[in-house]
């Protein structure tokens, strides 16, 4: 009997592990072929011939699997040509050659939600459009799309709750508006003349790599490129692909651009590697990714004790006359260059205080038109009002407002809060990280990095995704959950010393 049972026990143990083995082995097959669409992708922005891109949108299309082929068929074609149509209309500032496609997008986005709730994929989902549904008694045949929106925010933001995010974006606006109004009325621009004139791009592409090196940036596990919109991605954390660009009359773009990338790449590179290969290893999500490129890029690069150790190696980079006036500049002068708040129309352009604004813009709008609660056609008005509203600024052309990102063509409804989420991560880590490396404004000023890294290798990249969301990786680093105030209070904080407020 003893034996019979140990028998049947260790049979049973023995099916598991292989069942175990079975599933990993598939895991890591699948993270391979990731790991090679990457590389496709990374070809695609820097290194392929143009002609080659209708094959590679072919290769493209076969990766969506998990939704049925004729809807996966239908929502790459509609892609394609809401892209080509949205680029014709911002071309020539016209929102009604692009509104047809944007209706069709957010149909088909939606087509798209109800087959994965249908599937019992998004459960929450599901309660919360059942709940909608019985408050406002709806029959089953009426259309209801409350609680679609959580389900685009959890494609991009793996197990964040919609209502949180309304909350901390709430509280963001709320004291964002008059700190943007209070640093307008002073009507004062620091002198950034210095980062201004014609810089070699040689010399800058060796300074960048110079930087993304001493930051931590393995060279031997990656490469640093150029491409037109920078980014980062690359098949494994021991090749990683990151880009920047360069820009002849603005120093900043450039070196930005690479801080940024590194920091998305010291994530890749950083992966635990005990689970190579396996999901678990894998990024938490858009928002954590974000938080380390942007904790580097503000916190860090647009730091003082950053510049106290950087300007110096960048003025022996630019010796020549025509850079002069640069070789006088103070890392605190060049701190305040770096720093300018200035409103404007364009997202991209944007300053880490104005940024917020454009997101919440975004997600405000986006989340109105997928649940029904506006109409394509509502789309300019509404966000000229919201423009005026919270950066005081008057859209005249729909090309400088709803016309100018790519990311409703392409049908990421729901992508924009991540970059937000980012940096109210990332002011959190960075908090904890200095409270727990001892003088760490002292090492960075030393362009010691590494203190910093191996702290951001442990407690962030190492963790890859054993969490269920962003916001329980930071309750458990910090103690605390997720919270806008300690991004208000960063943002106060420097500012008010870079302009007296
Ligand atoms: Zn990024």
């Amino acid at each position: 009997m003893t034996t019979l049972t140990k028998t049947s026990a260790e049979l049973s143990s023995e099916s598991v592990r292989s069942l175990y083995n079975k599933i990993c082995t598939s895991l890591k097959d699948n993270s391979i072929l990731q790991g090679v669409s990457a590389l496709l992708g990374w070809d695609q922005e820097v290194m392929m011939p143009s002609k080659a891109a209708d094959t590679r949108a072919q290769q493209a299309y076969k990766e969506a699997t998990a939704l049925p082929s004729e809807l996966v068929k239908e929502s790459a074609a509609l892609t394609s040509e809401a892209v080509a149509a949205w680029a014709e209309a911002r071309k020539e500032s016209d929102y009604s050659k692009f509104a047809p496609y944007l209706e069709r997008q957010i149909k088909i986005t939606r087509a798209k939600v109800a087959h994965r709730i249908k599937g019992g994929v998004c459960d929450e989902v599901r309660k919360i459009n059942e709940k909608a549904r019985a408050s406002l008694n709806l029959k089953d045949t009426d259309e209801c799309y409350k609680g679609y929106y959580q389900a685009l925010l959890s494609i991009y933001e793996t197990g964040f709750k919609e209502d949180e995010l309304g909350v901390l974006f709430a509280d963001l606006k709320k004291s964002l508006v008059p700190l943007i109004a209070k640093i307008k009325a002073k009507n004062f621009q620091h002198d950034n003349s210095f980062i201004r004139g014609d810089w070699d791009v040689e010399k800058q592409t060796q300074y960048s790599h110079r930087i993304a090196k001493e930051l931590g940036f393995d060279t031997e596990a990656g490469r640093l490129d150029v491409s037109t919109h920078p980014f980062t991605n690359g098949p494994h954390p021991t090749d990683v692909r990151m880009t920047t660009r360069y820009m002849i009359d603005n120093f900043q773009e450039g070196i930005n651009g690479t801080i940024h990338e590194t920091g998305h790449s010291l994530y890749e590179q950083g992966r635990n590697r005990e689970y190579d290969g396996l999901p678990v290893n894998q990024a938490l999500s858009m928002g954590i990714h974000e938080s380390q490129s942007l904790l580097w890029e503000r916190m860090v690069g647009l730091g003082k004790p950053f510049w106290t150790y950087a300007l110096p190696l960048l003025k022996e980079q630019f010796q020549e006359p025509s850079h002069e006036n640069l070789q006088s500049v103070t890392p605190e002068q060049f701190y305040k260059a770096f720093n300018r708040v200035q409103t404007d129309f364009i997202r991209t352009e944007a300053d880490e205080v104005t940024y917020p604004l454009h997101i919440i813009l975004r997600y405000e709008i986006e989340k109105a038109l997928i649940e029904g609660d506006i109409n394509v056609s509502d789309v300019p008005s509404l966000w000229n009002a919201k423009m005026k509203e919270y950066l005081g600024l008057d859209v005249t052309e729909d090309r400088l407002g709803c016309l100018q990102d790519t990311h409703w063509a392409i049908g990421y409804l729901g992508y924009f809060p991540t970059y937000t989420l980012g940096s109210i991560y990332a002011v959190q880590i960075f908090n904890e990280a200095k409270e727990a490396i001892p003088n760490l404004d002292e090492h960075l000023a030393k362009g010691e990095f590494h203190v910093l890294k191996t702290w951001l290798n442990k407690n962030i990249h190492e963790q890859g995704s054993l969490r269920e969301s962003g916001d329980d990786l930071i309750k458990d680093l910090t103690g605390r959950p997720l919270d806008s105030q300690f991004y208000v209070k960063y943002l106060t904080e420097k500012y008010t010393e870079i302009y007296n407020l």
